[in-house]
Order: structure tokens, then sequence, then C-alpha cells
């Protein structure tokens, strides 16, 4: 049987002061890549802090030149909001292909964020859009967030409250899907911001990552021709039943030339 204790918080500092009270406490917050770790027994947490009431971390607040989303914004809400299709198209379009609708009405972004699952698409979309990911204790920038294989810069007690997206001047997020869970073999999301092009790559490697050669001539030339000759080394890419290594790094340079070319 599972062991463990529940608590519903309703307000961040209730989860804050929880989390940091209980030894081995975890968050919950769509519960749709916890749950089944718990299921199979991969972890063992004391007590499951329910961070579903609390108002604060819901929600898509529109500014001039950015959207900041709440931790416990379901991707579902995020793929049929008018406002982020209007400013950041390739976000809403990004959350819409998450998963089946189960997965979009529960799961969370601060949820797929904080799990940072090399196979998940907003990891592409933080990195590639130059997002910066709030928490209760500091504002960390995407290029110091994700660390490695389900690693993030997360400390102990440390809960997402929310991410801010600067509005790109255009971007795209392409996906190469498993057709039976939806996640990314190979997802890469180009865009134009207002500190440069980025290009970041999921799914392909233990961990997402951005292409800088592909940046750069992307940088001189926006175009997919720019970058048709150029690919990732297949030596530290992901080889499974699905995908080998060098079928992901052939896929990472199609997936980007199609994300140039449908960036708007
Ligand atoms: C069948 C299926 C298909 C899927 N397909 C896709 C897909 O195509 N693309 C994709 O990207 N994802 C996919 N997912 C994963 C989905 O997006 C999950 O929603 C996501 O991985 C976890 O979000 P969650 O809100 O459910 O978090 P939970 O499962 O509740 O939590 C995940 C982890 O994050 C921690 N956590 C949660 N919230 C916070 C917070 N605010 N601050 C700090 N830590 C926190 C938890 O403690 C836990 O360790 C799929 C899942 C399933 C079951």
């Amino acid at each position: 049987m599972y062991a463990f204790k529940y608590r519903k918080a309703d307000s961040l500092a209730a989860a804050s002061a929880a989390l940091a009270a209980g030894e081995d406490a975890k968050l919950l917050a769509g519960g749709q890549s916890l749950i089944a770790a718990l299921k199979l027994r991969l972890s063992a947490p004391s007590e499951l802090i329910d961070l579903s009431g609390i108002a604060e971390l819901r929600g898509i607040k529109i500014e001039a030149s950015a959207i900041t989303i709440g931790a416990m914004t379901r991707h579902a809400e995020v793929a049929r909001s008018k406002e982020v299709q209007a400013k950041i198209p390739a976000l809403a379009s990004l959350a819409g292909g998450i998963g089946d609708r189960m997965v979009r009405n529960m799961g969370t972004i601060g949820g797929a964020l904080a799990h940072n699952d090399p196979v998940a698409d907003y990891p592409a979309a933080v990195l590639g859009l130059d997002a910066t990911v709030n928490t209760n204790q500091r504002n960390i920038a995407a290029d110091e967030f994700f660390k490695g294989m389900f690693e993030t810069a997360l400390e102990a007690g440390e809960i997402i409250v929310s991410v801010s997206f600067p509005i790109p001047k255009r971007a795209a997020y392409i996906k190469f899907k498993n057709p039976a869970s939806r996640y990314a073999i190979v997802g890469v999301l180009a865009a134009q911001t207002a500190g440069g092009v980025r290009v970041a790559v999921t799914g392909a490697a233990s961990c997402v990552f951005r292409v800088a050669e592909m940046e750069k001539a992307l940088t001189a030339n926006w175009s997919p021709e720019a970058i048709a000759a150029i690919s990732v080394p297949a030596d530290d890419l992901n080889s499974d039943m699905h995908a080998s290594a060098e079928y992901r790094a052939h896929l990472v340079t199609v997936m980007a030339r199609r994300a140039v070319e449908s960036a708007k």
C-alpha cells in the first residue's frame, strides 16, 4: 500500500511552509507524471502537497512585452487562450499538441517544467523563447533552469509560481511525435527573440538543448535553406525502440527547417 499524508494547500505560503516542514514531501500538480511514478514505485514521498486549490498559481497575464503563465495553469488553458494564440501562436500550438485531452486538461506548465522529462514539449518553449521561471524564492533564466535528465535548477523547498515568456518577433514549434503518447521524438522551437535567434531541441537528447550553429546561420539569414546543411552530432543523442540516434539527428535538421518556415 502507499503510505503518505495528503494535504491540500490553499495558499502559496501554506504550500511553502508544508514543503519545508515535511520530510520527503512532494508537490502534486496535475498528477500526470507523479501519479504514474507512484504507481510504478519510482517515487515514495511521505506527504503529497496538492497545489490545485491555490488561486494565485493559476491564470495567464498579458503584458506589453511578455505573457506570464501561472504554474498551475493547465495545458488546455494555454492552448485555448485567445491572447496566447494571438501573441505567441507557437506556445498555444505547442500546448495544444501535448498528449491527449485528459493530459491537457490535468497537466500543468509548472509540473511539466519541474519534471523536465527529456521528451516533454514545454522545455523547448521555455529555452527557445528565453523565458524566465519564477519560483517562491527567485527568478531563473531559461539557460540556467534545465540541468539534465529529469533535473532542474530547483532547490529543495522551491516551488514554481509562474513562467514569463517574452513575446518573440516570430516563432514556431514543430515536433515529430510518438504516435501513441504524443511525446516528442524530436521537437524544435525556432524563434527570433528580442535577444537574438534561438533554436531549442527537445526529445533528441537527455535534456533540452540549443543549437548554436543554427542560431548563428539563422541570424545571418532567417531561412530554412540557411540551416539545411547543419546537423547535430548523433553521438550524444537518444537511441531507443522509437528512433536511432542517427535518425534523431536527421529529424533535428528537418524539424528546425520546418519551424523556421512556419514561424509567425
Ligand atoms: C499519456 C500521457 C501523455 C503525455 N504526453 C505528453 C506530451 O506529448 N508532451 C509533454 O510535454 N508531456 C506529455 N505528458 C506529460 C504531461 O505534460 C504532464 O502534465 C507533465 O509531465 C507533468 O505535469 P503535472 O502538472 O501533471 O505534474 P505532476 O505529475 O503533478 O508533477 C510532476 C513533478 O513536478 C513537481 N511539481 C509539480 N508542480 C510543481 C511546482 N509548481 N513547482 C515545483 N515542482 C512542481 C512534482 O512534485 C513532481 O515531481 C504526457 C503524460 C501522459 C500521462
